[in-house]
Order: structure tokens, then sequence, then C-alpha cells
């Protein structure tokens, strides 16, 4: 990976960020508002910046876990295998658990984990996506709270890479390669 062939051009900028974390931190906030514990699952590694901003709006007693799965596309049967890389530390039956998730894009990741979740029988649970590509779904699922939608495009930035790099960019920027 040649990290010098390509440019960023912004395209959600860090003020827009915190602004729209801050709104959903409310909404979050008003839907657990009776919680005596929510379970804020990341799922990682995409997923780190948003959850440590979000987390420290919101005031309710929350506990952090995190959950790495990895999806491999098929294309002979245009179907995905989402493999659980590491799973949570902490036990879910009977909690409030917020999942949250960088990306949605077609949709496996987050639907395989959420079924998963779901088998543990959490007390409610629901997820809080950053960005949504809804042209590329193949899968039915929707996040419970969306930052924003996007059209088809790779972004990189506030937690999202390019082979590795670009997390550390406080904005939300698309890939653009060099002519
Ligand atoms: P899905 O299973 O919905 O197709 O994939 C979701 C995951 O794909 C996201 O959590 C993210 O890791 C990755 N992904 C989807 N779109 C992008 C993108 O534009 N940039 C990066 N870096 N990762 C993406």
């Amino acid at each position: 990976m040649d990290h010098s062939d390509y440019v960023i051009d912004e395209m959600i900028s860090a003020k827009s960020i915190a602004a729209r974390v801050e709104e959903l931190a409310r909404e979050i906030h008003a839907h657990f508002a009776d919680t005596d514990k929510l379970v804020v699952v990341g799922l990682l590694r995409g997923s780190f910046v948003f959850i440590a901003d979000l987390v420290r709006e919101l005031d309710l007693p929350v506990e952090v876990d995190f959950l790495e799965a990895s999806s491999y596309g098929n294309a002979m049967e245009s179907s995905r295998e989402v493999r659980i890389l590491k799973d949570l530390r902490g036990e879910i039956g009977g909690r409030d658990v917020l999942v949250v998730e960088d990306i949605v894009d077609t949709g496996f990741t987050l639907a395989h984990v959420v079924k998963l979740l779901r088998s543990r029988e959490p007390k409610r649970l629901e997820v809080c996506a950053l960005l949504d590509k809804p042209s590329r779904r193949e899968v039915e699922i929707k996040a419970t709270w969306t930052g924003f939608e996007i059209p088809d495009a790779f972004v990189v930035g506030y937690g999202i890479d390019y082979a590795q790099r670009n997390r550390n960019l406080p904005h939300i920027g698309k890939v653009r390669r060099k002519a």
C-alpha cells in the first residue's frame, strides 16, 4: 500500500461531527434515561474515536466493552462470512446495550453482530452508527440512530482507516486517487 498516491477531500468537518454527536447523545439519553447500566459496545477498530466522543456526551451510568468482527466477501455466492475476532469481556444478558458502529455498508457485519448479541438476551439493544451508505445495502438492517447518510464513497478519518492509516484525521474525508 502506497500512501502517497491518494489525497483526502474533506466530506464532514470535525465541527459538524461534534454537533451531531451531541444530538445523538441527547436522543440516546432520552431513550435509555431510566437505565441502571448501559453497556456501550464498540465495534473495533473503526468506532474507537466515535465511541470515545459519544460516551463523554452521555450522562448515564455506562460501561464500555468492545467486539471485533471481520467480514470476508464471497463473490461466487454474493454472501459474506462474518467472523468474531474478539468477543465481549462482559455478559449482556438482561442488560441495556448500545452497539456503536462506524459505517453500515452492505449491512452484513451489523446484521451478524446484532443477531449474535440478541441471542444473549439483552433487556434492550439499540444501534448507533456514525455513517450509513444506504445505496450499498445488501442485508436489510438499519441503525436506531445514524449520524450521517453518505453516498457510495470510500471514506477515512475520525477512527476510520485506509490500510491502517488516517484514523487520526479529525474529520471524515473521501479518498481520491491522484491522477
Ligand atoms: P458491511 O458489513 O456493512 O459491508 O461493512 C461494514 C464495515 O466495512 C465497516 O465497519 C467498515 O469497517 C468497513 N467499511 C465500509 N465502508 C467503508 C469505507 O468507506 N471506508 C473504510 N475505511 N471502511 C469501510
